[in-house]
C-alpha cells in the first residue's frame, strides 16, 4: 500500500487556520522574493498553480491567494503522528518523505479483512486523529500501489488487484512511470510511444538500443508491471540539507565560498545535535532557469564537524565545472545513518585532538543555540581551503 497526503503542508494550514478553508492557499516563498511554490491547496491549482513554479508565476495567476511560509517543524509534527498511525496498522511502514510512506499489509486481511478494507481504515484512521485527507493506493508492488494512490487523488483509495494490472497501466502515459525523465521523454516520443500499451508492444532490442541495458529493462518491465515488492527500514537513512536562494545571482567566488561555509555550520550543527555523522556529502547548484544541478561524493570517514562538511563541499564545487557562473541557489546536504556516535564515556579513549574539537563543538552549538545562527563561527586557515 502506499499512502500520500493530499496537498500536505497546505491542508495543514488549512486545518489550523478554519478561515483559510475553502481558499487557495500557497505554501512557500513570499510574492515578491525569489523562490518557489512548495504545496498548494487544490483550490489554488484551478488557477494552474503547482509545487515547485516560481511564486512570481503562482502570483501571476492567482493574486487573491492566501500566501503562507511554511512551518516544516509543525509539519514534521503531524507527519510523525501519521506515521504512528501507520505503524499500528503494518510493523513494516517505509516513510518516503514528511507526506508520504509504503506500508507492507501481506497477511494481514485476516485482522482488517480485504486490502480494500485496509485501504478504508487507514484513511479514517488518519481523518479522525489528524483531520487530514490522504490518497491510498494498493498493488501487488510499490510501482503498483504508488500509480493506483496518484490516480486516485485527491482522496482517493485505489487497489488494483493482480488481473486488473495491465488493464490499469495500458492507458497511462509513459510519463507516469519511475525514473523517466524529460530526455528520456524525448527520445521516447521520437520511437512514437506514448502510452505504456505503446511501450509494452515496442521491442526489448529497440529499447537496448536506445537507452542501454539497465534503462530499458526499466522500462520493459515497468510497462509489465514488474516492480519490486519489498518494503524495507531504509527509513534509517536521512538527509540533514540547507539550501540558500539569492536574491540576486551571483558568480562571486568568495560569495560562494562564504555561503557554503554557512550552509556547512547549519549542517553541521543539526548534525551534532543528532548525535549523528554523515557519510554522503552532496552540493546543490541551481542557476538562473531553474537548472539544478547535484554533486556528491561518498566519504572515506564519517563526518559531524562544521569545516569538513565545509571542505568536502567546496571540493565538489571546485571539480563541478561550473566555477564562473552565476548561481541562484546553493545546497548543502550530509546523508546520515541513525547511529549514535560514541557516548561521553568513550571520548576519553579518543586522541587528545579528537577530544578537543569535541569540546570546541559542544561548546560552539551551546552558543549557537543561545544566540543564533551565526553568532560564532569558527575561523578556518587560508591554507586549509
Ligand atoms: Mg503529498
Amino acid at each position: 500500500m502506499h499512502l500520500d497526503m493530499d496537498a500536505f503542508f497546505a491542508s495543514v494550514e488549512q486545518r489550523d487556520n478554519p478561515e483559510f478553508r475553502s481558499r487557495p492557499v500557497i505554501v512557500g516563498a513570499m510574492p515578491g522574493r525569489r523562490g518557489v511554490v512548495a504545496t498548494c491547496s487544490y483550490e489554488a491549482r484551478v488557477f494552474g498553480v503547482r509545487s515547485a513554479m516560481p511564486i512570481s508565476e503562482a502570483y501571476r495567476r492567482c493574486p487573491q491567494a492566501v500566501y503562507v511560509r511554511p512551518d516544516i517543524r509543525r509539519y514534521a509534527a503531524v507527519s510523525k503522528q501519521i506515521m504512528t498511525i501507520l505503524g499500528e496498522i503494518s510493523p513494516l511502514v517505509e516513510p518516503i518523505s514528511i507526506d508520504e510512506a509504503y506500508i507492507d499489509i501481506t497477511g494481514l486481511e485476516r485482522l482488517f479483512g480485504a486490502p480494500e478494507a485496509i485501504a478504508a481504515m487507514t484513511k479514517q484512521k488518519i481523518l479522525e486523529q489528524v483531520q487530514l485527507v490522504c490518497s491510498v493506493g494498493v498493488g501487488t508492488n510499490r510501482l503498483l500501489a504508488k500509480l493506483a494512490s496518484e490516480a486516485g487523488k485527491p482522496d482517493g483509495l485505489k487497489v488494483v488487484a493482480p488481473e486488473q494490472v495491465q488493464a490499469f497501466l495500458d492507458p497511462l502515459p509513459v510519463s507516469d512511470l519511475r525514473g523517466v525523465g524529460k530526455q528520456t521523454i524525448k527520445s521516447i516520443r521520437r520511437l512514437g510511444i506514448c502510452s505504456v500499451r505503446d511501450l509494452r508492444h515496442c521491442d526489448l532490442e529497440l529499447l537496448v538500443a536506445q537507452f542501454g541495458g539497465k534503462g530499458a529493462l526499466h522500462l520493459y518491465n515497468q510497462a509489465r508491471g514488474i516492480a519490486s515488492d519489498v518494503v524495507g527500514l531504509v527509513s534509517e537513512r536521512k538527509s540533514i540539507s540547507k539550501e540558500h536562494t539569492f536574491n540576486e545571482d551571483i558568480s562571486n567566488p568568495q560569495q560562494i565560498r562564504d555561503c557554503l561555509r554557512r550552509l556547512s555550520s547549519e549542517v553541521g550543527r543539526i548534525t551534532r545535535k543528532k548525535g549523528l555523522a554523515g557519510h554522503v556529502i552532496s552540493l546543490k547548484i541551481r542557476f538562473s532557469g531553474f537548472e539544478t544541478h547535484t554533486r556528491q561524493q561518498t566519504l572515506t570517514e564519517s563526518l559531524d564537524t562544521d569545516i569538513a562538511i565545509f571542505r568536502s563541499a567546496w571540493s565538489l564545487y571546485e571539480k563541478s565545472g561550473f566555477q564562473g557562473r552565476a548561481v541562484r541557489l546553493l545546497g548543502v546536504g550530509l546523508s546520515v545513518w541513525e547511529v549514535e556516535t560514541p557516548a561521553m564515556g568513550d571520548l576519553f579513549a579518543t586522541p587528545d585532538e579528537k577530544l578537543q574539537e569535541k569540546r570546541v563543538y559542544s561548546t560552539l552549538d551551546e552558543i549557537t543555540d543561545k544566540f543564533g545562527e551565526g553568532s560564532l563561527t569558527l575561523g578556518l586557515h587560508k591554507r586549509q581551503g
